[in-house]
């Protein structure tokens, strides 16, 4: 890992300060009911372990990462598990506890509830990072750890904990990779709202009082705060790179998802001002390779499907940047995991000109480069999440003015570019650097 994800003291930043708050949160029905009423969400993962029951579940044992209200583990014993460990830190174990002890009560005589859960499940209150659970090494392990931008909450750890600690070689991890994408949007409504609340700091007579002096500051943390909710697909200005940026839970390591750096290359689709990089995930659910007969199954949050309660986010920049279509934009987003139970993010962007070079993100503390006309760059705390629902998708009615849609200017003729990028941050992303538009 490098220094930079570490803090003061030389430390990881522990999630442990923030454990009281949240578990109590995920203690409350109506919190486990908000997910479980996400049917993107619950529907997906439902269709993942089913379709994948005969391979990954039947006659098998399972472990559910933070359980919750349990329902992960009951789709697990409806896909034919042998034996499910439920493990959930927070009092909803309790409830859990609940619908298991009446499965297990149910007998012939009186049909009771559940009576296919009846002797299936363990439940384990329990955090999962607690030593000498009782829990056997499992065959499959299911876990909804997932946050806004895949990563926000830290549960990823507590996945990977787990995987490291209790899957059997060759076993199974539902899900199975994430994916991460980015794109540039406009939004001059959003940027002017946020400005407009910064610009109260730049009263010169307050009842009397300059507070001009903090007005920087205001900025900084205005524009520091990502904005979680929906928006017009049309209002990104380029499209994602395909596949985003992939976090395979199979394979990746604690040290590399508390520490990574996104690269990203756009072309410009219109003519436009960009506001800030939007950001979404994918999540897929794939068997490992050994394991013939698999259904891989996807889930998909991006702005055009079907809304999930993760939303989409969106990170704005204090300074605007205009683009041309057909213009490329590189640059990079890092991602550092903080006290918070989430990620401190930093982020460039550098219109490319032929002359100018990305900064390296690893490079600390970041150089100022205020001046630079056609680079940008801004650092956001994950969890200092704002919220705008403004966005409601149309229904069919075209005629819905959207001012920032329809200030984007398309080519008229199709654009037929190919760059050569020279950095090998994004060797990695592409193939070899060579991008063809
Ligand atoms: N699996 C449920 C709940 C998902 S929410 C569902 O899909 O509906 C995540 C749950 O994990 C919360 O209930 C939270 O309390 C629990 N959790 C988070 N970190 C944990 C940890 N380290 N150990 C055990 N449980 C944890």
């Amino acid at each position: 890992m490098s220094n930079a994800s570490l803090n003061a003291n030389g430390k990881v930043p522990s999630t442990e300060g923030r454990d009281p708050a949240y578990f109590s949160y995920y203690a409350m029905l109506q919190h486990q009911q908000n997910m479980l009423q996400d049917t993107v969400r619950t529907s997906t993962y439902r269709s993942a372990i089913l379709l994948n029951g005969p391979v990954c579940f039947h006659d098998k044992l399972v472990l559910d990462v933070g359980a919750g209200s349990g329902i992960l583990s009951y789709f697990a014993v409806q896909a034919g598990a042998r034996k499910v460990y439920a493990v959930e830190a927070s009092n909803m174990a309790e409830k859990m506890q609940k619908i298991v002890d009446a499965a297990n009560a149910s007998g012939n005589e009186v049909p009771g509830k559940n009576a296919f859960l009846k002797d299936k499940i363990e439940v384990v209150q329990a955090k999962i990072e607690q030593p000498n659970l009782p829990i056997p090494q499992v065959d499959t392990i299911i876990s909804e750890p997932i946050g806004v931008l895949l990563i926000h909450e830290r549960m990823l750890e507590s996945y990977l904990y787990a995987r490291d600690h209790y899957l059997k070689p060759g076993g199974t991890l539902f899900p199975s990779t994430g994916s991460i994408f980015l794109a540039p949007f406009t939004d001059a409504g959003l940027w002017s709202e946020t400005m407009g609340k910064a610009r109260f700091w730049e009263q010169q007579s307050f009842y009397g009082v300059d507070l001009t002096a903090v007005y920087a500051d205001a900025k900084d943390e205005m524009f520091g705060m990502p904005v979680v909710g929906g928006f017009d697909p049309r209002t990104l200005i380029a499209p994602a790179n395909p596949g985003g940026y992939l976090v395979d839970f199979y394979t990746i390591t604690l040290e590399e998802l508390r520490d990574f750096t996104i690269p990203f290359i756009w072309q410009a689709s219109y003519t436009g001002i960009i506001h800030g990089i939007a950001g979404w995930f994918d999540l897929q659910f794939s068997p490992p390779a050994t394991i013939q007969n698999g259904n891989p199954i996807t889930m998909t949050t991006n702005p055009t499907a079907e809304r999930t309660h993760w939303q989409q986010v969106r990170f704005l920049l204090k300074e605007p940047l205009a683009v041309n279509a057909g213009q490329t934009i590189q640059g990079w987003m890092r991602c550092i995991v903080n006290e918070m139970r989430s990620y401190t993010i930093e982020a460039e962007i550098l219109l490319n000109d032929g002359t100018s070079q990305l900064s390296d993100p690893l490079s600390s503390p970041s150089p100022i480069l205020n001046l630079d006309y056609n680079r940008r760059r801004n650092k956001w705390r994950l969890h200092e999440q704002t919220y705008n629902y403004s966005y409601y998708p149309q229904t069919g009615n075209d005629s819905i003015f959207r001012p920032e849609y329809s200030c984007l200017y398309e080519p008229e003729q199709p654009l037929d570019v190919t760059v050569v990028v020279e950095n090998n941050l994004l060797d990695d992303a592409t193939n070899n650097g060579q991008f063809v538009l």
